[in-house]
């Protein structure tokens, strides 16, 4: 048998309005893209528009860490550890190539909550509730328990750890995605293949109503600026932070407060471990060791923001990097340090004492009650459990449209693309609607993602793109001043 070509994505407005869809999905970060996949995986009829490129908003941000709940035991919220256990698996099951076990080890230093002996106590729950962790995982990726190290065991194990006055450490495993972006992508690939109509580049404008029920949205191609409409027996608003926008004109809103939280990827080599740290005003942060790079995160801001407040001002980066220097003694970064900024606008709660921190668990809203009926409303929370979630909504769509359709996404492979280099950027142009060099560098490919790439590199991939897609010469030099634009905005 001939190879499997691989999946493709076709960029056809007129047949993405021509017929009603049973679903319509408005957002493509990882919760809109899994939501479609799953949803297209079980027969239903599926719509997803995306404003900008799939996985370009918050989900391009993200700690690359795809944790099994391990902070969860801490409150006792082992349902929450368990969904993060099962989904940790499903992506060693369903995209080994995407994925790869990653060490993590976290200084331990005298305390009664936080200390060796209350860490072997997690360590120990946690092989009661982790116990399936590698059931029907490649032998590659699975993942040996956690246990407590000593003071020389993980000194000399882990140097970052020689400068910290520890008494032990914390040592587990999790997964870190190796290839984030092409993760997130390949949703939407396993969509496409499973007969949804997807389309980048597209804007939900507003939502159609009738009779206190939704019924479809109005978009508009951003890069025609054409109008359509699209009818769906429901629709799921996966707008990340820019959830309340299109419920605004209907008086309702999910009043979700929203934070910005900020990593940083620095030009440091990443050490073989993740490693934890703890900053003066008790945050904790990790260093994560990511394409031979070293991550840091995450931060975040003070105050709460606005959906598209995007850009993380100087300083911000500044006592950033001053809590990593508490956290991480010996490393002294500094900004020359710094290639990229990954920052995303992610829902907040206040603590008890007033201070902000991450909401934890994910927040999905009906609208029955504003008389938007048919319509759901998620404020994810995490990467990891995005496919969880999905699972979860898709299942009261289905319950919404009287259709008893069994879930398969969490046995159905992720679709790979083993190309690189320019075969791969070619292949991108060509076979998944890349609009923009921004695109393609760094969401199709991974030349882009440790920070801007240079002028020559930028124009080489502009030329190969632009031999695919038509592009003049001044198109593909306009490509490469705007990407450089979008890095210099952080
Ligand atoms: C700094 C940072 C570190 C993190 N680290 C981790 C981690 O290590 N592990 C983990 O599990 N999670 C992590 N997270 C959380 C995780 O990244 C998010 O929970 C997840 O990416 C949110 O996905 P989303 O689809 O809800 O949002 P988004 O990715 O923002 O997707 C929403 C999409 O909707 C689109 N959109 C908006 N309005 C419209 C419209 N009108 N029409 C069409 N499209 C529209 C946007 O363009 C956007 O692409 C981190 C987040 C941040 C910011």
């Amino acid at each position: 048998m001939p190879p499997a070509l691989p999946p493709t994505l076709v960029r056809d407005l007129d047949a993405l309005s021509a017929q009603p869809a049973d679903l319509l999905v408005i957002g493509g970060g990882i919760y809109g893209l899994t939501i479609a996949a799953d949803a297209a995986q079980r027969g239903l009829a599926v719509v997803l528009v995306e404003r900008g490129d799939f996985g370009s908003g918050t989900s391009f941000n993200h700690l690359r860490t795809i944790h099994g709940g391990l902070r969860y035991l801490q409150t006792l919220d082992i349902p929450r550890a368990r969904e993060s256990v099962r989904e940790r698996r499903t992506l060693a099951r369903i995209a080994p190539w995407a994925v790869r076990p990653l060490p993590f080890v976290l200084p331990l230093y005298r305390s009664i909550t936080k200390g060796p002996l209350a860490m072997r106590a997690g360590f120990l729950l946690d092989r009661l509730v982790a116990h399936d962790r590698n059931e029907g995982v490649p032998p590659s990726h699975r993942l040996p328990a956690g246990r407590v190290l000593s003071r020389a065991a993980a000194q000399q194990r882990y140097s970052e750890l020689r400068l910290l006055p520890l008494i032990a450490a914390a040592l587990w495993y999790d997964y870190v995605t190796v290839d984030a972006d092409r993760l997130t992508l390949s949703w939407a690939l396993s969509a496409a293949t499973a007969g949804a109509r997807l389309a980048n580049y597209v804007e939900a404008t507003a939502l159609r109503v009738s009779n206190r029920r939704v019924t479809g949205a109005e978009f508009v191609d951003r890069l025609t600026g054409r109008e359509h409409v699209v009818s769906a027996g429901a629709v799921i608003n996966a707008t990340g932070s820019r959830v309340d926008q299109l419920l605004a004109p209907h008086g309702a809103s999910t009043r979700v407060p929203m934070l910005q939280a900020v990593n940083l990827v620095t030009t440091r080599p990443g050490p073989a471990a993740a490693i934890g740290g703890r900053s003066a005003s008790g945050r904790n942060l990790f260093l994560v060791p990511w394409r031979g790079r070293a991550l840091f995160g995450t931060w975040e801001s003070p105050t709460l923001c606005g959906p598209d407040d995007l850009h993380v001002p100087d300083t911000h980066v500044d006592a950033f990097l001053a809590e990593l220097n508490e956290a991480f003694p010996g490393w002294d970064l500094s900004r020359a340090d710094v290639a990229l900024v990954h920052r995303g606008v992610v829902p907040a709660k206040k603590r008890q004492d007033g201070s902000l921190a991450l909401e934890g668990g994910e927040l999905v809203f009906e609208h029955t009650p504003d008389g938007l009926d048919g319509l759901i409303s998620v404020a994810g929370t995490k990467y990891t459990t995005a496919r969880a979630v999905a699972e979860r909504i898709v299942d009261r769509v289905c319950a919404r449209l009287g259709r008893q359709l069994r879930c398969a996404s969490m046995l159905t492979p992720l679709p790979q693309v083993a190309l690189d280099g320019d075969a791969l950027l070619r292949h991108a142009a060509r076979h998944e609607m890349v609009q923009t060099l921004g695109d393609a560098v760094k969401r199709r490919t991974p030349l882009g993602v440790l920070g801007r790439p240079d002028k020559a590199q930028l124009a080489h991939a502009a030329a190969v793109v632009g031999a695919e897609l038509g592009w003049p010469v001044a198109r593909q030099a306009a490509e490469v001043d705007a990407l450089e634009r979008d890095y210099l905005s952080a």
